[in-house]
């Protein structure tokens, strides 16, 4: 008997499917998707009998696994790329960035920055991202023009922003920024106050009433170096997060950019709060800030997520080489082989991105009624050729660029490499011709 086949709008088939739900490989596996969701995971034979779609990729060859999630940039440094490197943290910031931000930005400079961001990340297979910065409703708009996916916050702090100016000011924007975006299917609006060295005790604590109050998430940059926390120590006499305990902002929506430098309390206030930690190892590394105590915190419960980080401090935004960063690096801190393997390390990029951000309903695995944000990455490469084990291929040796295509919220964006939204040449002659008015940098 004949069964009708129900019309989807994309099927993908003939490829090797991580649904990244556990350690499971469908070898020729398939995923049928209709509207913004997945409708179902299983294998190509299946999807071929039950579904007739508007759209068909071949993924013959390829692994087609849920997209990455970048939990931590300032996407719009990409304009800033190269233009300080080789320097402590504090120096960086303090006599080359906010500087240099303080003369340079603008929505221009934002939008086209973050336009420039969106494309690096889309091709290296990146879905979602976690945005601090100034002008934000201006990355709001870049991003959904680009139909990417992002959880994005205005940066605040105690002196006065390009922005905003005053800090009260800041407060109304970002007030304002998530009246407007909350409910939108793509951007998801939070608060994010810079650090505990930039932002009052008074400053952090109007942060998190205003994260409770509309329920977003509160991300902030935690003990990303020794001269941070010797800061917080001399200035209040505490560790960063018995401090922030003691404040009464930490809770499950509270985001920790960083968490280099924790000790052993402050882990235990972490795990019994909820709070989630975003590592970026190859800033940290840059920076030389240190090395945070990932295998610990996971020990404890804690979620981590993977991040990069802006493009002044890494200097790029692919998460693939921040994978196997993250990896190695552990073991050696660890001096522990089995410490980071590959499938924990791709699960941090993934499914535990997501819950950084309550976002784990929605992305970071594919299942049936989550959105599809799906990457299709070309396996037919010399340095991906023979395959025993696709975590350790996608860990130890794919690159960015072996992403093929790349979809979000079901909306095919990057076919055979070839953005179909937007025009990559138009954002690389934009991101030029903004960068030639970048001045205000001693160098
Ligand atoms: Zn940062």
């Amino acid at each position: 008997m004949m069964v009708e086949k129900i019309s989807v709008d994309v099927v993908i088939k003939g490829g090797m499917v991580l649904a990244m739900e556990d350690k499971g490989v469908i070898e020729n596996g398939g995923v049928a998707t209709s509207g913004d969701s997945i409708l179902f995971v299983g294998s190509s034979k299946e999807v071929e009998a039950r579904f007739s779609a508007a759209a068909e990729i071949d993924a013959s060859g390829c692994v087609v696994m849920p997209g990455l999630i970048n939990g931590h940039t300032h996407a719009a440094m990409t304009l800033f790329r190269g233009i300080a490197d080789d320097l402590p943290l504090d120096q960086w910031l303090n006599q080359y960035i906010f500087p240099a931000e303080a003369k340079n930005l603008s929505d221009e400079f934002v939008y086209w920055g973050t336009k420039l961001a969106i494309l690096e990340m889309l091709l290296g297979g990146t879905t979602t991202f976690c945005d601090m910065y100034l002008f934000e409703d201006s990355a709001a708009r870049a991003a959904k023009e680009m139909k990417m996916r992002g959880v994005l916050g205005e940066v605040l702090y105690n002196f006065p922003s390009p922005n905003y100016g005053p800090l009260e000011e800041g407060f109304r924007y970002t007030e304002a920024f998530i009246q407007k975006w909350r409910g939108d299917p793509l951007i998801f609006p939070s608060v994010q106050p810079h650090g505990l060295d930039t932002c009052s005790p008074d400053l952090l604590i109007q942060s998190k009433e205003l994260a409770d109050r509309f329920g977003v998430p509160l991300v902030v940059h935690v003990a990303e170096s020794k001269a941070n926390v010797d800061y917080v120590k001399n200035r209040y006499g505490k560790s960063s997060f018995r401090y922030l305990d003691d404040l009464g902002v930490l809770s499950k929506r509270f985001v920790a950019d960083h968490a280099v430098w924790v000790d052993l309390e402050e882990m235990e206030i972490m795990a019994e709060r909820g709070v989630k930690v975003i590592t970026n190892p190859e800033s940290n590394m840059k920076l030389a800030s240190g090395l945070a105590p990932i295998h610990r915190y996971i020990e404890k419960g804690i979620v981590v997520g993977l991040g990069t980080d802006g493009c002044a401090s890494n200097n790029n935004l692919d998460l693939f080489g921040e994978m196997d960063t993250l990896a190695k690096l552990h073991k050696v801190y660890d001096q522990d082989p089995t410490h980071m393997d590959a499938f924990r390390v791709l699960n941090l990029a993934t499914i535990c991105g997501a819950q950084a951000f309550g976002l784990e309903y929605r992305i970071g695995t594919l299942r049936a009624g989550k959105k599809a944000d799906i990457i299709v990455i070309d396996f037919n490469k010399p340095h991906l050729t023979p395959l025993y084990n696709p975590f350790s291929h996608l860990v130890y040796a794919a690159l960015a660029s072996d992403i093929r295509d790349v979809m979000v919220n079901g909306e095919i964006l990057v076919r055979e490499r070839k953005l179909k939204q937007a025009d990559q040449e138009e954002i690389l002659a934009k991101a030029r011709e903004v960068s030639k008015k970048v001045n205000g940098i001693r160098t």
